[in-house]
């Protein structure tokens, strides 16, 4: 991570990392809050995973970490093995659930050496866990994901009960958790869609099984945000949290009631003004033309900080709480504004491509919606080329 002085510089300009061509700005207590209002909304007794893989969504894996687990989250989820231990050489001890695949031996040594927790999709890593933990002196923590509607990972919800049975006969691994995932529960209205509906129908008749057996499930958990928004009923003993714990809802019918504070601001800085007449083509391929004799700034930041080229002609960014329209193709590393109605923009301005500023806030959706995507797939597009630096967070925040 590159320098992060939080001081405001002597010409008194609000931003306080006046060095940077472009950054991303993370509020840590706005998680930390999303955090504490999820917790609020959970059924008693209900933890919370907070789900940290691909960087945090793009705001940082441990500082995200550390502030959800500081707003009341217990555990963590990552999606590969790299993620879990980054979170332990960071010196995190709570509980971490691997929540990809992972088949080699050498992984699931790793997870072991690291206490990280693998999910099982069936008895091949099962035995795997048992034959490298006998003798190493403690059982390996291991989840059983269950196929319940997404085919992707997981057993066949059908052989849940049965393989609860043979994991729970090997005296090497401990199950710690069991677990499905739901395909579809952002689906429009309030009541249960059916899909969701039968995915938790099977997941129930899977726990009742086991149960009738008299064995131990571990922890079962089966919501995602979309999932913990729209039902206590599928709470469980806990629900896994990524895109609302950055202050996201995941659509706008789920978790209207409930504050968010979205985490993430993503800011540049003018580079350069330009004054141009009529007529003139912007950028590679002319894909847009002056219509009037014209101010331009360009602006340091591309389609290789995170910013899609997809949308190029249709950004628009905020400079003290207007929207200024971004024009011509936006290229690797910077992007060109038509500044013509707003003079105060020169050298050196910082203009906000996502969150707040002046009041105004762009969120991931106004991106996502034009490229016909999703705000996950938006926030992940941040990834290590601009530094991640804390924010001074809106006042009223730090309660
Ligand atoms: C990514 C992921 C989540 C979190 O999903 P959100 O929609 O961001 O809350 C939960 N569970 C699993 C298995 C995941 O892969």
């Amino acid at each position: 991570m590159t320098e992060a002085s939080p001081a405001i510089s002597p010409s008194g300009d609000p931003w306080p990392h006046p060095r940077q061509r472009a950054w991303v700005e993370v509020c840590e207590a706005a998680v930390q809050r999303n955090a504490r209002t999820l917790m609020r909304s959970l059924a008693p007794g209900c933890n919370l995973m907070a789900v940290v893989k691909a960087d945090g969504y793009g705001h940082g894996a441990v500082p995200v970490a550390r502030a959800a687990a500081a707003g009341g989250a217990s555990c963590f989820g990552v999606a590969t093995l790299q993620e879990g231990v980054e979170l332990r050489q960071a010196g995190l001890l709570q509980p971490v659930l691997v929540l990809g695949n992972l088949t080699q031996p050498e992984e699931l040594r790793a997870c072991l050496h690291w206490q990280l927790m693998p999910t099982l999709s069936g008895m091949r890593e099962a035995l795997l866990c048992q034959n490298l933990a006998a003798g190493s002196g403690r059982p390996m923590a291991v989840q059983l994901k269950l196929d319940t509607g997404m085919a992707r990972l997981g057993a066949p919800w059908q052989e849940g009960r049965r393989l609860v049975e043979a994991i729970s006969g090997l005296e090497a691994v401990e199950l710690a958790g069991l677990y499905s995932h739901l395909a579809d529960a952002d689906a429009p209205g309030l009541e249960l869609d059916s899909l969701t509906a039968l995915q938790q129908q099977r997941f129930e008749q899977v726990l009742i099984g086991v149960q009738q057996a008299g064995l131990a499930s571990g922890c079962r958990h089966l919501a995602n945000s979309a999932g913990t928004l729209r039902s206590a009923q599928l709470h469980y003993d806990m629900v896994r949290v990524g895109l609302a714990l950055y202050g996201h809802r995941p659509a706008l019918h789920l978790g209207a009631d409930l504050e968010l504070q979205p985490a993430m601001q993503v800011r540049a800085r003018v580079s350069l003004i330009r004054e141009v007449p009529a007529g003139v083509g912007v950028s590679y391929g002319h894909r847009f033309t002056t219509r009037r004799p014209s101010r331009l700034a360009v602006v340091g930041i591309g389609y290789a900080d995170g910013v899609p080229r997809l949308l190029s002609n249709r950004l628009q960014v905020l400079h003290q709480g207007q929207l200024i329209p971004q024009v011509g193709a936006i290229t690797m590393d910077q992007l060109v504004l038509d500044v013509t109605d707003q003079p105060a923009v020169e050298v050196g301005s910082v203009v906000t491509l996502l969150g707040e500023d002046g009041g105004a806030v762009i969120d991931p959706q106004a991106w996502s919606e034009p490229m016909g995507t999703i705000p996950w797939e938006i926030l992940c597009g941040f990834k290590h080329r601009l530094p991640r630096l804390p924010q001074r967070c809106a006042s009223g925040l730090m309660d």
